[in-house]
């Protein structure tokens, strides 16, 4: 699949925004949508995405950009309050060959911990109920 190419609409993470699949919620606008990753690398994985249209950094508006960076660090630093990681990494990847699997533009913010390794990306699949629990002590901290 190409970088470029056209938006589909039915990627899971549009499916999210338009209510047809789930998420565990931690914070929403106007603009931006940002949910608990349901197969987390480490415990808070979370993703922040835009609510136009647009597959990658490549497509998006530099608004939509702004504002997602900027709604990436309010939450980072919310993370880092409520969950007390060690680390956090930010990513952000574009195209399949750079490790993109849903084509929605979307930031990773994962939580690391000393000792503890990363899961695999798309691993364990996380109960729900141990999903909100953690976006709970996030959304506190918001
Ligand atoms: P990418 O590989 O495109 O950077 O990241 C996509 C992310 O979406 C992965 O970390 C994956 O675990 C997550 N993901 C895939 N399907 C779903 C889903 O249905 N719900 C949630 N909350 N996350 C998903």
């Amino acid at each position: 699949m190409s970088i470029t190419g056209n938006y589909d609409t039915d990627n899971i993470f549009a499916k999210i925004l338009r209510g047809e699949m789930p998420c565990v919620k931690v914070f929403e606008s106007d603009h931006i949508l940002a949910f608990m990753d349901v197969f987390p690398q480490s415990e808070g994985h979370t993703l922040v995405i835009p609510k136009s249209p647009c597959r990658n950094i490549l497509d998006a508006g530099a608004k939509d950009l702004g504002r997602l960076i900027g709604t990436t660090q309010t939450l980072a630093r919310a993370i880092h309050s409520a969950l007390k990681p060690d680390g956090i990494v930010v990513t952000q990847f574009n195209g399949a060959p750079a490790g993109q699997t849903v084509f929605h533009l979307h930031f990773h913010i994962i939580p690391r911990y000393d000792g503890k390794a990363l899961g695999a990306h798309g691993g364990h699949m996380a109960d729900p109920d141990d999903l909100k629990a953690v976006a709970d002590r996030i959304i506190a901290a918001l």
